[in-house]
């Protein structure tokens, strides 16, 4: 161990039990943490009210089985809210929020700016007076208008490096930082949750790497660290037999369904290091050996598939 004072993060949005792919990416996280001498910690993403939240603890319970453990305990999201509050505040005093009433289909109606990527929001409410923001208020009442950062002209959106993708680069909209219905953006409480919980390494899926231009600027616009004191690392994503995403209806791909199938989570724990470079075939590791054998500039970089639990069982 260094005298690191960092720390690594796994952040599950708890929507049913994990499956390997979210069980592949929390172990990459806690690798990369325990390799560099740092702390992990846990951070329950419950802000979406819609989520389950009884299945939050068998998550915790599960990456347990795999021998993930963590420092403190778990923290939940949805009890940081002051802190994103005042991060919103803080942007709003510095001119940088404004409310806007565009539904999905107004912003997909709406023409968009000459070379702005698909998707982007084409910036209807950006400058609207005070007496047209009343009457817009007025207008979608009850619906409430969600706040949106207004990216400063001339930013240009932050690369970064990334331990496996290398250089990215993105592109940046005024995106949400509130939704109308009250609820806290992703983007905005990502980096507010990772600062005020030490976290200096970010691991996670490839498929947030373009999210992270977002996060970098909220990072210098509220004064956080930023790259290069946080590092990055987007690990590529598990497919599943029709080679895409691998997804709960693809089978037997939790540790509950694997365990039904006579799979323990000691085979599962073998066939993920496997996956990874860092067990042979067949060859039952424990976690904390996984951290012993681990090197960032040998893992894999393309997407593994899962090979089945029917695969797994057979002799
Ligand atoms: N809660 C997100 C998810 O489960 C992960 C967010 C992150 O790691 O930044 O996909
Ligand atoms: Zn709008």
């Amino acid at each position: 161990m260094t005298g690191w004072s960092g720390a690594g993060r796994y952040a599950p949005s708890p929507s049913g039990d994990l499956h390997i792919g979210n069980l592949r990416t929390a172990l990459l996280a806690w690798c990369f943490a325990r390799a560099s001498g740092r702390r992990f910690v846990v951070r329950v993403e419950d802000l979406d009210r819609a989520r389950d939240a009884g299945s939050a603890s068998r998550q915790l319970e599960d990456l347990a089985r795999l021998g993930i453990d963590w420092d403190g305990a778990p923290v939940l999201q949805s009890e940081l809210g002051e802190a994103h509050e005042a991060a919103i505040a803080a942007l709003r005093d510095a001119g940088l929020v404004y409310e806007c009433t565009c539904t999905r289909a107004d912003i997909l109606a709406a023409p968009s700016a000459p070379h702005a990527p698909p998707g982007a929001y084409p910036g209807t409410c950006r400058d609207r007076s005070g007496a047209v923001r009343e009457r817009e208020r007025e207008r979608i009442a009850p619906r409430r208008p969600a706040l949106r950062l207004r990216v400063p002209a001339g930013t240009v959106a932050p690369r970064f490096s990334d331990a496996l993708l290398g250089e990215v680069a993105g592109d940046i909209d005024d995106f949400v930082l509130r939704r109308g219905d009250g609820t806290v953006a992703y983007n905005l409480a990502v980096v507010v949750d990772d600062a005020s919980m030490g976290v200096d390494q970010i691991v996670r899926g490839d498929d947030l790497a373009p999210s992270t231009p977002r996060h970098i600027l909220l990072q210098r616009l509220l004064g956080l660290p930023s790259p290069p004191e946080i590092a990055y690392a987007h690990v590529p994503l598990v497919l599943g037999p029709t080679g895409s995403r691998l997804a709960k209806r693809d089978g037997a791909v939790t540790l509950a369904d694997l365990r039904a199938d006579g799979i323990d989570a000691g085979a599962v724990l073998a066939v993920l290091a496997r996956s990874l470079g860092l067990a042979a075939p067949g060859e039952r590791v424990s976690a904390a050996e996984l951290v012993g054998r681990f090197d960032p500039a040998a893992l894999p970089r393309s997407p593994w598939t899962w090979p089945g639990a029917e695969r797994l069982a057979a002799p």
